[in-house]
């Protein structure tokens, strides 16, 4: 039987190649968290709302009792009035379309989450919908999004102009990530089958070459065993010769700040995961007699001596109930402006706010629609200031 891809896996195989062969080695094992939940109950809600509005398909609310609120409630918005404005009308759209295709060595597979046709049928928009934190790769250099215009291709080989676009809400715009990124590709002058299978064919003949990068490490399942993220860590241990010792200079290089830059990210979902995972461990009392380690029930001691332990305490001081606050602050500060410089304003939710209790979107594209953000623009504009800042990009 032909090995079989995911485009949604892409990114990660088609960079580390190692990554799908330790899925091949193991069992799936991804834990489904609190936003992967919500991610997947988003894209169900938006599809079917997609429907409601005229699209195509078939669709299951996993919860069909669980309401989205807040910002994830937002994010359906966001992304509904986004697929509709950005389809132009009298196009056929259909939601969560399943896809496969066989090549030579592999069969490719994917779940587009929105494809919109031409009337002629000779253009489509893929949309994908993204719900995480971490900003993905743009549209123009993002290998899940080339998987799928390979299979839209080869299903429907009289698509000559293909748009394939990104939403992903959560993105700080302020900060560099847009919201919605797309890119162009004219078919007839770009063989994404070609480049699809040959990247492909390159994981099938070099399987065991691992190679770390924020967008492959970042989603892997992996991140806490693997050699490559390990070897990146045990650098930090390494034992210099007197020559590499000679060679440290004094001052570090844009190259090597950069790599700092990189490597944090890179290792920021290992670390974040291994202090969760060891949290639970150590919570539930461990036995285990690994080398390097000696174990009491609840505490784990490293061979420098560093014990590591939980320690029961609470979280952080929150009031739910700030108009109360606000009333008994009040009491002993009776100068209003004293008492609301205790408060820091959200200009996220006042659009939220003033979004909702105008009936209007959030945000919206179209030039001139009245949206909490363009609200707060035209009321609120005079108040805002903002500070010049350098943001690093990390892409
Ligand atoms: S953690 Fe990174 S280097 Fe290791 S297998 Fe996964 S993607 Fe590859």
């Amino acid at each position: 039987m032909k090995p079989s891809f995911r485009a949604s896996s892409l990114d990660r195989i088609i960079t580390c190649h190692g990554s799908r062969a330790l899925d091949t080695k193991f069992p799936h094992e991804s834990k489904d968290s609190d936003v992967s939940l919500a991610g997947t109950k988003a894209h169900a809600v938006g599809a079917l709302r997609l429907i409601e509005a005229g699209a195509i398909g078939e669709v299951e609310d996993p919860t069909p009792g669980v309401e989205l609120e807040g910002f994830d409630a937002w994010i359906v918005d966001f992304w509904v009035q986004t697929v509709l404005e950005l389809v132009p009308a009298g196009w056929a759209i259909e939601v969560e379309g399943a896809f496969e295709v066989e090549c030579l060595r592999f069969v490719l597979t994917g779940h587009i989450d929105v494809l919109a046709i031409s009337p002629d049928g000779t253009q489509a928009i893929i949309i994908d919908l993204k719900t995480g934190y971490n900003p993905v790769d743009a549209a123009e250099c993002n290998w899940q999004l080339a998987g799928y215009a390979a299979l839209v291709r080869c299903s429907m080989p009289g698509i000559k102009q293909l748009r394939l676009v990104i939403v992903q809400p959560r993105n700080n715009e302020a900060e560099g990530y847009p919201r919605v990124s797309e890119t162009s590709l004219d078919l007839a002058l770009c063989d994404v089958e070609a480049l699809i299978e040959s990247e492909i064919n390159a994981v099938l003949d070099d399987p065991l070459t691992f190679t770390t990068s924020k967008k492959g490490c970042l989603y892997c399942d992996f991140a806490l065993t693997c050699p490559a993220t390990i070897a990146l860590k045990d650098d930090m241990k390494l034992h210099l010769t007197q020559d590499q010792f000679d060679a440290i200079p004094q001052n570090p290089s844009p190259t090597q700040l950069a790599e700092w830059v990189r490597d944090g990210k890179l290792l920021e979902k290992p670390i974040k995961l291994a202090r969760e995972e060891l949290k639970e461990q150590l919570t539930r009392g461990i036995s285990t007699a690994a080398g390097d380690v000696t174990t009491a029930e609840h505490e784990i001691t490293l061979i420098d001596g560093t014990r590591i332990f939980v320690k029961d305490g609470q979280g952080p001081r929150k009031v739910e109930n700030l108009t109360t606050l606000l009333l008994r602050l009040g009491v002993v500060v009776p100068e209003e402006k004293k008492v609301h410089a205790c408060l820091t304003a959200s200009l996220d939710d006042v659009e939220r706010t003033v979004a909702g209790e105008l009936g209007i979107p959030i945000a919206s594209k179209k030039v001139g629609a009245m949206s909490g953000k363009s609200w707060v623009i035209n009321n609120l504009g005079d108040l805002i200031t903002r500070e010049p800042t350098k943001q690093l990009i990390i892409a």
